[in-house]
């Protein structure tokens, strides 16, 4: 490093720029980088003879003790450069037997939950976000990992991560996620799976004949030997072939660009629970058709209500989880994936036992809960107008998310500690689905007020996902 960082952060200075000193990067091929923030921007500087951005400011470079320094916007043109020489923030593939997932609806508070997530022996999925949720937040996929990669550069982690494109339900979907790079596609059968199931007499010929080569196939479990029955998996093939026919199309489109990438399948939000049946069909089939399946979300028994902890009998959650993952050991060997795993702290831990240590966990609400805790500890008036807000705004919001809150639990106003409100279930829930309606009415207060108290909003997102780890992983 030609300049130190207490240099470089004095020369920086008289021009309205604050270094994050730990985001500091020496380039394999000479020169460095670093983050900065100018007022709420967010800036690359670039220490060297030549910066690779085009357009630079015509006042740049600065020069700091004579070397030349240029400062660039945080831009996806930029990102898209920058990580063709620093592959450390480009979304990678999973190189782990357990990961996790942390979403950031806010865009703001990856570096925070990077600083939780290193600790652990978990590969660390940033970007992960749902159409559902780019709708709500008015992101779309490139601003999403725009966000994640700043968190991934300011904090000067040296990666991998990995960008989860979640819930995708269409192909334009897909297409978006890939432009942007994502290394995670979760294909949500939910849609397709709503237009009914197939004759059997309709189905292909292969659809039949891995129903033929499952029948009586027996998987080891800990309470013993389960066979697989012939009419429920004539009942799944009927069931899940079109809409493992939508996968396979999607795999292509992602094969045909040249695409590497880890591929979920998610069922979590469908009625019914996902049979031994069903899971060893979508496997092979998958396979089959050339497909390798990264990681399955089954719909697991119990109820997975958001922002609050898990709802049904742990032993037999366990018992499920530990019967999905003899099938996906003897079928292809891929990982279970647990959505809504918000605050799920009763069977965290049985997850990562049941599983054998090999899983995805994902989480995205509970991040955005602590970005709302923040606004109630140190701005409680604003705390209270987002209540009334999302209360009257609460058929809007629920709307996609089933969840079982009855407007009348919501007490009419807040008690005078205002944090204490959050403890209560509905008013929980309440926020944890009106982050859209909450950021398109008052989005610029919320932000403005998250960046004056960052400290605190970072020790807030840090301090819960840790919570969770150990949870899940002690
Ligand atoms: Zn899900």
């Amino acid at each position: 490093m030609m300049l130190s960082p207490e240099v470089l952060a004095e020369g920086l200075r008289p021009y309205g720029l604050h270094l994050i000193a730990e985001s500091i990067r020496e380039l394999p091929d000479g020169g460095a980088i670093f983050a900065a923030h100018q007022g709420n921007e967010r800036r690359i500087g670039w220490i060297g003879e030549a910066s690779p951005f085009p357009a630079p400011d015509p006042r740049m470079p600065i020069r700091i003790q004579g070397q030349p320094v240029w400062i660039h916007p945080w831009t996806w043109a930029h990102y898209r450069l920058l990580r063709e020489r620093l592959p450390a923030l480009s979304p990678a593939r999973c190189d782990r037997p357990a990961s996790f997932g942390a979403g950031d609806r806010l865009g703001m508070a990856t570096a925070a939950q990077i600083a939780a997530l290193e600790r652990y022996p978990v590969f660390p999925v940033l970007a992960q976000q749902s159409p559902r949720e780019l709708a709500r937040t008015g992101r779309d996929f490139q601003t999403v990992l725009l966000d994640a990669a700043w968190g991934v550069f300011a904090s000067g982690f040296a990666g991998p991560f990995g960008a989860d494109a979640d819930h995708l339900q269409d192909e334009a979907q897909l297409r978006a996620a890939a432009e942007a790079g994502y290394s995670l596609y979760t294909f949500d059968l939910r849609r397709a799976l709503a237009r009914g199931p197939r004759p059997w007499e309709a189905l292909s010929p292969l659809a039949r004949s891995v129903v033929a080569e499952l029948a009586d196939r027996r998987v080891e479990t800990p309470e013993g030997l389960r066979t697989l029955e012939e009419p429920a998996l004539q009942a799944a093939a009927c069931r899940y072939e079109p809409a493992l026919e939508e996968v396979v199309r999607g795999a292509e489109i992602l094969r045909d660009q040249g695409i590497a990438a880890d591929l979920e399948v998610s069922v979590d939000e469908t009625e019914e629970e996902t049979t031994p049946e069903a899971h060893a069909f979508i496997a092979v089939y998958l396979q089959r058709r050339g497909v390798a399946l990264w990681s399955l979300a089954p719909r697991f028994p119990g109820v997975f209500e958001k922002a609050v902890d898990y709802e049904g009998e742990v032993e037999r959650f366990a018992q499920a989880v530990a019967l999905h993952a003899a099938v996906a050991r003897t079928f292809g060997g891929h990982r279970l994936s647990l959505h809504s795993g918000s605050e799920k702290f009763r069977i965290l831990r049985v997850f990562r036992e049941a599983t054998g240590g090999h899983f995805h966990v994902k989480t995205s609400g509970t991040t955005w809960l602590q970005a709302v805790r923040v606004v109630a500890r140190v701005a409680p008036a604003l705390f209270a107008e987002l209540y009334a807000i999302a209360r009257a705004h609460l058929e809007e919001s629920r709307r996609d998310y089933p969840i079982a809150l009855r407007p009348e639990a919501l007490p009419p106003a807040l008690p005078d500690d205002p944090e204490a409100a959050l403890v209560d279930r509905a008013v929980r829930q309440l926020f944890h689905i009106s982050y859209g309606v909450l950021l398109r009415e008052r989005g610029p207060a919320i932000r403005a007020l998250l960046e004056a108290h960052e400290a605190e909003h970072f020790a807030a997102v840090r301090e819960n996902l840790e919570r969770h780890l150990e949870a899940l992983l002690k």
